[in-house]
Parts: structure tokens; sequence; C-alpha cells
């Protein structure tokens, strides 16, 4: 199993479609337990998807790992695999991930780097943790889900290694998509989305964030705690905010790292197997058999040491 795209299992959510039952317009809270996995040593925490919570706008898969030491083996080796219908963005706390796909990219990740991947209608990629480097492994992998009009279209890969910083009180934020404020960021969204990290210094400090009341949002800790609205949160967690909101009081008593993750409810009912996201089991069943046959036209080859990664046969077929 990859630790920074890790597949999504039924133990995640079923393999059928379904609206998300937990849609909700006004202001909530809700606070979902992220399901542990150790894969292969490392720490992985699934903050989404969950049975009762799909997506938070476009965003459908957050995946917190590490931290893990870089001398590791197993700190991040992530074999060629395929996805479809779905942006990866790998945002790094610390340490540092080396990107290749078969576009020919090869990129280097570091703390306050963005590297997102359009899959469309299908690319391939791996991911490693250069090593014998110093210090850990420690970020987050983050699925954007294409709508309709883009997720049959071409593949596509974004290095940013400069992004906006708002400041709200005392702390910081990097707009990794989408804009706070005036602070726009250069990647590229599908569907309105705005993906952010709320940095806290070692003191501590407070903020208010200005929201898009049209948005609906949510917050993963990756390092220390946050008070949202008055809720300490913690890694492991999602708090989940609902719409509606036009700003959002966060405090920390401490150093914090999290995401505010936020979008306009997807809409669209996404189908979720393995690395593929999709409409129907017959996307899947299609974008499957392609891998097992690549490279092709649709998967090619990707430059990496590592060994390909086989794709599991459906579930659904005997
Ligand atoms: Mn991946």
């Amino acid at each position: 199993m990859a630790v920074v795209s890790g597949p999504v299992s039924a133990v995640d959510a079923p393999a059928i479609v379904a609206a998300d039952p937990g849609a909700v317009t006004a202001p909530a809270f809700e606070r979902f337990e992220s399901r542990e996995a150790d894969v292969g040593g490392v720490a992985v925490r699934r903050a989404l998807p969950k049975r009762r919570r799909r997506t938070i706008g476009a965003w459908c898969f957050v995946d917190h790992f590490g931290p893990a030491a870089m001398r590791d083996r197993s700190a991040m080796q992530v074999g060629p695999h395929p996805h479809i219908g779905l942006h990866t963005v790998t945002w790094l706390v610390g340490g540092e991930a080396l990107h290749t796909d078969s576009l020919g990219s090869e990129q280097v990740v570091r703390p306050g780097q963005l590297n997102l991947m359009t899959a469309g209608r299908g690319v391939a990629h791996a991911e490693e943790a250069p090593t014998g480097r110093p210090g850990s492994l420690h970020g987050a992998q983050l699925w954007v889900a294409q709508p309709d009009g883009t997720r049959h279209g071409g593949p596509a890969f974004e290095h940013h290694a400069e992004l906006p910083v708002a400041g709200f009180g005392t702390l910081a934020a990097t707009v990794l998509v989408g804009a706070l404020g005036d602070d726009a960021s250069p990647a590229r969204a599908d569907t309105p989305l705005l993906g952010c990290a709320v940095v806290a210094p070692r003191q501590g400090g407070s903020g208010t964030v200005p929201l898009d009341p049209a948005f609906e949002h949510g917050v993963v800790v990756l390092d220390g705690a946050l008070v949202v609205d008055g809720e300490r949160v913690r890694p492991g967690e999602l708090a989940y905010l609902g719409a509606g909101r036009h700003e959002l009081p966060v405090a920390a008593d401490g150093p914090a790292h999290a995401l505010l993750l936020g979008g306009v409810p997807f809409g669209e009912t996404p189908l979720m197997w393995w690395n593929f996201v999709a409409r129907t089991r017959e996307e899947i069943e299609e974008a499957w058999a392609d891998w097992q046959g690549a490279p092709s036209d649709r998967f090619g080859p990707v430059r990496s040491g590592l060994e390909r990664i086989a794709a599991p046969r459906p579930t659904w077929l005997r």
C-alpha cells in the first residue's frame, strides 16, 4: 500500500455511487477521527474520505503522513501507479519528496512548496523520499476530484516554489489553492476551492481567517493543536465546519500547522476506488484494465527505480 498516494478501500468509503449524506449548508462543527494505518512502518492518518463525509468542496482524499525518519527506506517509496479524474496535492511540513510522472516531470518538493498533478483521463507517477537525508518526512497528500468538465481532459503537472502567505493576527496562512482575501495561489483549480496552511509560531497565536460563505470548510491539523471556533483540534482528526461562515477564529497555545480546506459543495458524486476517481464502476474497470496493459497511451512509463504497483482486481468483479 502506498504511503503518499494510499489507495482508497471500502474501509474508507463503499465503492458505490452515493450522494454525500453529510452535506451541510449552514455553519457546523463535526469532529471525525482519522483512520490510522501503519504503512511500511509509517503512520498515516486518513482524514478523508469518511463514510459520512466524502468530500469538502472537491477535496476528496486527505492522508497525513509522518513524521518519519528520512533515512528510513520506508519513509516514502511509492512506485509507479495510475490516477484518473483527480488532482494530487503534495504539501510538506518537513523533509523532501521527489515526484516523477509519465509526462516526464521530475520535481523535488520541499516545505512551503506545492506539487500539483492533474490526472484527467490518466497519468502515472511515483514518489519517493531521497534517502540518506537528515530530518524527518512529514506532510500531507490530498486529492481534489475533477468535475465532469475537465476529468476526461489531459494530464498535467505543476510545481510552485513560492506561494502567497497571508497574515491574520499573529498567524500566517500559505495559500496552496484558491485565495484568501487578496492573496491568490497560482495553482490550478477546476472548481471553486480553498486550500491553505495555517501556521502558528512557537509561542502560539490567534487570528481570524476570512471565509467565503458559499464554501464548506474543514480543518486537518498536521502538527500541534489548533483551536477552531472554540474547539481544540488535534492531529488525527478532521473538523468539518459546514458552509455559510464569513470568518473563522483560530488560535493556538503553541506551535501549530494545520490545513484549512474548503470549496463549493462538489455537486457531483465521485466514485472512488483504489487510485481512481470516477463516476461509474465501468469507468473504474476500464482504468484498471488499462493499467494492467500499461504502459499505454493512457498510462505512460514513469522514470523510477521503484517497482510498479499492480492494481488489485475491483472487488465487485468476480
Ligand atoms: Mn499517487
